[in-house]
């Protein structure tokens, strides 16, 4: 999320991430992408930049690593990935490594590949500073999936964590708001409680600051509201106020506080004691909200965001789209080529859905090899014709399981809001849908007609 970090009030709550984040239809900036190669396997590369295309990868290739050097000093590329032929023992070789490495940064992955698989060129690799080895021809879906990851893993170090401070003193909430925002903290200060809950839902808080006393409501009793919602029961909740009765302290931990901390606190207390919690709910969270094979939404999490969608986009008269996604014969696949070659399948699909979608776009994997995927702001034709694309993009993508290749494809339902109006509508629609694009003969997309 690149949201900028000023802290927010209840009133411009309504600010939405628009939906074009660069590209005309948000859709283009993702080509941006550029992977360097260093080979010389002209034949090998050429299948590469093909496949990596469907990802909405671009490929350059250099001859040398000075010239690999010299281009990454003009623009830096998401990826290296080198033949390990370069990693001669040359001492030239590998210290121009070395500086190519250092021109990238931290930020972009090297990779190599190579012909013959052995644990001494491995270790050199991994010398080398390498993050992944692959043997060619290189499975494009486990290079694109060491990709992804690394991007994951960098978004999520570089995603700002969001606390909500309730406090009627104005005072008092933007002392611990300055503190939380010079480290970089994004902070929602409401001075009325009775607004948390449509504030926990749009801000999407990893910890929540209470106040004790407040005219509208208790610290104790908003949070006893808090945890009424099953969403909620495990966000952090830290007191942060003057009683030093300590029944009274014990009493607000009981029901459902983290923490109790005392006014006056020392800043860095005060956000050692955030930044604690803060990440350890994220990790939680992640686990919770979040399927082990492809890192998508899972089901409940994906019902959720289709709930909230559904309501917000009611709110703030928006459309939106829903669509579930199904491969194909994928009993054959896996009957064919064996369990792993499938789940390689839903991690190539969950990838490409990934890299071509836009970061509002909200992507979960709601069953065995179904997906579903929620367009904010995105009329039903715009989104069928990005399921479209995708589909193309997918029956072209060639699935690699030891020597053997192989294609699949899904099928597509979409449904909308307001042309349907409940979240169990559009989710029904949508799965009609899908059932009317398998029964027309599969590899296709089907809109829903209210
Ligand atoms: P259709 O085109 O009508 O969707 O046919 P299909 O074969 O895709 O549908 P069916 O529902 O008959 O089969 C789904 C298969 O998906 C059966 C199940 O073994 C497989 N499957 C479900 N989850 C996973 C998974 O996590 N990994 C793998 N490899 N296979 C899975
Ligand atoms: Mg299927
Ligand atoms: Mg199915």
């Amino acid at each position: 999320m690149k949201e900028d970090k000023k802290a927010t009030t209840g009133s411009s709550l309504e600010k939405r991430k628009s939906v074009a984040e660069g590209g005309e239809d948000g859709y283009q900036n993702r080509s941006s992408r550029t992977l360097y190669t260093v080979d010389k396997d002209i034949l090998h590369l050429a299948e590469l930049t093909e496949q990596v295309g469907y990802y909405g990868y671009g490929l350059e290739n250099y001859h040398d690593l000075k010239d690999l050097l010299e281009a990454e000093r003009q623009k830096k590329p998401t990826a290296i990935l080198m033949h390990t032929a370069f990693l001669s023992k040359e001492p030239a070789n590998l210290a121009l490594i070395q500086e190519v490495r250092k021109a990238a940064g931290p930020a972009v992955p090297l990779l190599f590949m190579t012909e013959t698989d052995n644990f001494e060129e491995r270790l050199a690799t991994v010398r080398a500073g390498g993050k992944a080895y692959f043997t060619k021809p290189v499975d494009v879906g486990a290079l694109i999936e060491v990709l992804d990851e690394h991007s994951f893993q960098e978004a999520l170090a570089n995603e700002p964590y969001h606390v909500i401070i309730v406090d009627d003193s104005p005072l008092q909430a933007t002392f611990a708001s300055a503190h939380l925002r010079k480290i970089g903290v994004e902070t929602l200060i409401l001075h009325d409680p009775s607004v948390i809950l449509q504030a926990m839902n749009d801000f999407s808080p990893d910890l929540i600051i209470l106040d004790m006393y407040m005219p509208a409501a208790s610290g104790i009793e908003v949070a006893g509201v808090i945890r009424q919602i099953e969403a909620f029961v495990s966000i952090p909740i830290v007191f942060l106020s003057s009683e030093t009765d300590r029944d009274v302290q014990l009493e607000a931990l009981s029901l459902g506080g983290d923490d109790f901390l005392t006014k006056p606190i020392k800043p860095e207390h005060l956000i050692s004691a955030v930044l604690s919690r803060a990440e350890r709910y994220r990790r939680l969270r992640s686990l919770m909200i979040r399927d082990s094979l492809t890192r998508l939404y899972n089901n409940s999490a994906m019902q959720e965001r289709l709930n909230q969608e559904t309501l917000r986009s009611s709110r703030q008269g928006y459309c939106f789209s829903y669509a579930i996604l199904d491969i194909d014969h994928f009993k054959s696949v896996n009957d064919t080529y064996g369990h792993a070659a499938g789940d390689r399948v839903l991690k190539n699909l969950a990838n490409l859905l990934r890299q071509r979608l836009r970061r509002s776009d909200v992507i979960g994997r709601i069953g065995g090899e179904e997906f579903a995927v929620i367009f904010p702001d995105t009329p039903p034709a715009a989104a069928g014709k990005v399921m479209t694309e995708l589909l193309s993009r997918f029956a072209a993508i060639q699935h690699r399981t030891g020597s053997q290749t192989f294609t699949a494809t899904f099928s597509c339902g979409v449904a909308s809001y307001p042309e349907f109006s409940t979240a169990a509508d559009i989710s029904n629609a949508a799965d009609q849908s899908l059932y009317e694009a398998k029964r027309r003969g599969r590899n296709q997309v089907v809109l829903a007609e209210s």
